[in-house]
């Protein structure tokens, strides 16, 4: 199979073949096509096989087709939130939907952690479309009254598994009831328990299931 095969937006496909990627990895051969269609989606996928692209690619088509909502503060509205454990999966998954987003007019985010806040804060009032967090900052920037979340579209939780070893399963549950019920959502796990099974079930609505 080919990238071209995958329908993506020729904007999307540009970035992506001078990436020198040739063919997609079978995550992506899976996920891309069933994203696209507009599934919610459980995946089973480790580091290292090609999931950020699985998940990043179709997000990025879907927001292109469409226009970005107003926030409650007045600006462009939040569209898609991918929720990663740790600040470096974070920074990665926010420079890979800018290389993927480049010939796009989507920009992107990332907030976490251990860092101030404020330079977060100005950024996300000059508007995003793909805001990029970890949930405890996310949650700290949300409760300052910093953050609108009611206009996402897409959320990804990325290293589900991980997430919840860390100790965020409260944190992520808060998130889910700051997000509208009706947005696609996407869940990326390399181990499924049975807390993983009990939030995939909570978040996911006829979710198509993939395994890497
Ligand atoms: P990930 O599993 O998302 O952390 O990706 C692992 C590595 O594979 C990253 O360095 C990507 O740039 C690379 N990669 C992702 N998709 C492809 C592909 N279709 N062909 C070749 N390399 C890829």
């Amino acid at each position: 199979m080919k990238f071209e095969e995958l329908n993506l937006a020729p904007a999307i496909l540009k970035a992506v073949l001078e990436q020198g990627y040739e063919t997609p990895t079978p995550i992506q051969a899976q996920a891309i096509p069933a994203v696209l269609e507009g599934h919610d989606l459980l995946a089973g996928a480790q580091t290292g096989t090609g999931k950020t692209a699985a998940f990043t690619l179709p997000m990025l088509h879907r927001l292109s087709q469409g226009t970005a909502p107003k926030s409650k503060f007045g600006g462009k509205g939040i569209r898609a939130l991918v929720l990663t454990p740790t600040r470096e999966l974070a920074a990665q998954v926010e420079e890979s939907v800018r290389d993927y987003g480049k010939y796009l007019d989507i920009n992107s985010t990332v907030v976490f952690g251990g860092v101030g806040m404020n330079p977060q804060i100005d950024r996300i009032k000059r508007g995003v479309d793909v805001l990029v967090a970890t949930p405890g900052r996310l949650l700290d920037l949300q409760q300052q009254g910093f953050l609108d979340l009611s206009t996402v579209e897409i959320l990804v939780l990325d290293e589900a598994d991980r997430m919840l070893d860390m100790g965020f399963i409260h944190d992520v549950k808060k998130v889910l009831a700051l997000v509208p019920k009706d947005k696609q959502s996407l869940l990326f796990s390399a181990t499924f328990s049975d807390e993983i099974r009990e939030l995939a079930n909570t978040l996911l609505k006829n979710p198509q299931s993939i395994q890497v």
